[in-house]
């Protein structure tokens, strides 16, 4: 492994050039004469094919992208059995052999990476620079985390531990057993083929529950790390909606479960745990959880609105405010509130609403018919309670879950818009007589993923730092983008259990430690 290089972001496409966008669209084309993909349950050899999950394009709801199986309790029960007795070999695989594995996954990647990103682009609506970046982390996330499981063997097999004359101390880092993966839609490819990585470079078995509206990205991810060289029961796909999730989370023999998505399903998947010692588990489950954000953006009265207000307008209205760090709320000082409010309203009219197939949208319909009721209510309980300062007049196509982006002012301070997480295009602006007010209210709140800070002077910075509870703190900058390896990525407080996700301690969660201790004066010649 020494002779691999550093690890580094995989570069991202440069779709400004046209022959660029010219090849995503033909792959687009290409994908599309094969529509809809058959994602079946995937247990080691054995697959199942049916059409109880069907995902659709957001902007098209019509076409149909993938239809899929769903996982029943007993194909569950199934895919633990074949996976504990994969277990002992692929735990037994040295880290540098399960980590060639993950690395010819990361190649078979970016071979396919045009057809992953046409796929991202038609079941998630993600537009191509959204889409190309979910990718991108996908194959940082195999590279990351191949390397990690070599170091961390490295360091076992070292030993750092103190050694008293006398005594042999060895800490080693096992793998825990079968780790259940339940991912959310919105990163189709990065975040279910981050937590399954992480599994497998530990030396677990992984079965992936894709979310319901990806299962065509899902299933490609599987077929990626079995022809790969991924022991076929070493990893199954298992699609389905929370029920099959439920089940997964919910089996005795599952040790770890790494789940990213909302905070109820996180509190129930976290519930379940806890219950599984009374279903017979002799372990305690691990519970691996990133979950939901509302996420506040600071802006200082020095601050610089030329930078403030497109890494505001990104943070807030890209992939239609659909990434768990997007920015929801924004906290102005009243000196300059006036002016901040006039120049992101003007920029949120211009943003191009569109389909995510068209170069150059910015936001693209949200994920389904749910999502845009529920963004319209919020928006509507903020024009009644508050004022619109951006009121979603761009027009939007009349196919699709289209909605325009919403910025609103002056609500009140226990509106529902403020507190909790909308996931969709609407931004509320709160006025604050200083960043002691402004961050008195970022404490008030029981999430605590992403935050940002628009401020020059340097002594306010480091203030803000140290008030921060949020797991990302962004400073002069857009609150979104987390790139594994720079910023490893994750929530505190009711965001999540604080694990980071693309940093140097994420494998740690999928291990079971162990301290052997021996008393070598006792050596002695075995007769
Ligand atoms: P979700 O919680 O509705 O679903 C996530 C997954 O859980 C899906 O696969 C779903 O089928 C499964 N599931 C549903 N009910 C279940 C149950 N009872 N038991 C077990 N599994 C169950 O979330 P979503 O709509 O897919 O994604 C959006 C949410 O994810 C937002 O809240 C967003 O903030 C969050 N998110 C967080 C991060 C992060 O890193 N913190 C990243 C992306 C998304």
């Amino acid at each position: 492994m020494s002779a691999l290089a550093p690890f580094a972001n995989e570069p991202l496409a440069e779709l400004r050039r046209a022959p660029e966008r010219e090849r995503l669209l033909a792959a687009l084309r290409e994908l599309d004469a094969e529509l809809p993909l058959r994602v079946p349950v995937w247990i080691g050899d054995g697959r199942r094919e049916g059409d109880a999950i069907v995902s659709t394009d957001p902007g098209a709801p019509g076409r149909v992208v993938a239809v899929a199986a769903a996982a029943s309790a007993a194909e569950v029960d199934a895919a633990v059995a074949d996976a504990r007795a994969a277990f002992p070999s692929w735990a037994a695989t040295p880290a540098a052999e399960r980590a060639a594995a993950l690395l010819r996954a990361a190649a078979l990647l970016r071979e396919r990476r045009a057809r992953l990103t046409a796929l991202a682009v038609r079941e998630c609506a993600k537009p191509w620079d959204q889409a190309d970046a979910d990718v991108c982390e996908a194959i940082d996330f195999l590279e990351y985390y191949a390397r990690g499981a070599v170091i961390l063997a490295e360091r076992d097999a070292a030993g750092e531990l103190l050694q008293p004359p006398g005594e042999r101390n060895v800490l080693v880092h096992r793998p825990r057993g079968v780790c259940g993966v339940i991912a959310p839609w919105n990163f189709p490819l990065a975040i279910p083929l981050g937590m399954t990585a992480a599994a497998l470079a530990t030396g677990n078995c992984a079965l992936l529950k894709p979310a319901e509206q990806a299962p065509g990205c899902g299933g490609e991810l599987v077929r990626a790390l079995r022809e790969a060289g991924v022991p076929a029961g070493a990893v199954a796909l298992l699609p389905g909606d929370g029920a099959t999730g439920a089940a997964l989370a919910a089996h005795p023999q599952v040790q770890t479960i790494a789940f990213t998505g909302s905070v109820p399903v996180g509190l129930e998947i976290l519930r379940a745990a806890a219950e599984a010692p009374a279903r017979g588990a002799r372990h305690l489950p691990r519970v691996v959880a990133e979950t939901g954000g509302k996420n506040c953006v600071i802006v200082d009265a020095d601050a610089d609105l030329d930078d403030a207000v497109p890494g505001i307008i990104g943070s807030a209205f890209a992939y239609a405010g659909q990434k768990c760090s997007a920015a929801s709320r924004v906290l102005v000082h009243e000196a300059i509130a006036d002016a901040l409010l006039e120049r992101l309203a003007g920029a949120a009219q211009v943003l191009v609403v569109g389909q995510a197939e068209t170069f150059g949208t910015t936001v693209p319909p949200v994920i389904e018919r749910d999502a845009q009721e529920r963004v319209a209510r919020y928006a509507e309980l903020a024009a009644r309670t508050g004022r619109l300062v951006a009121g979603g007049e761009t027009a939007v196509p009349a196919e699709g879950w289209f909605r325009a982006p919403v910025i609103a002012a002056d609500l009140p301070s226990d509106s529902p818009v403020l507190h909790e997480e909308i996931f969709g295009p609407l931004l509320a602006v709160e006025r604050v007589t200083g960043v002691d007010e402004a961050c008195d209210r970022v404490d008030a709140l029981a999430f605590a993923l992403t935050g940002g800070l628009y401020c020059r002077n340097p002594r306010t910075v480091e203030h803000v730092i140290a008030r921060s509870p949020v797991g990302n703190l962004y400073v002069n900058r857009a609150i979104t983008g987390a790139m594994v390896g720079r910023q490893p990525f994750g929530g505190n407080r009711l965001s999540g259990t604080g694990t980071k996700a693309g940093g140097p301690d994420y494998l740690l969660h999928f291990t079971e430690p162990q301290v052997v201790t021996e008393n070598t004066v006792r050596h002695g010649l075995v007769v």
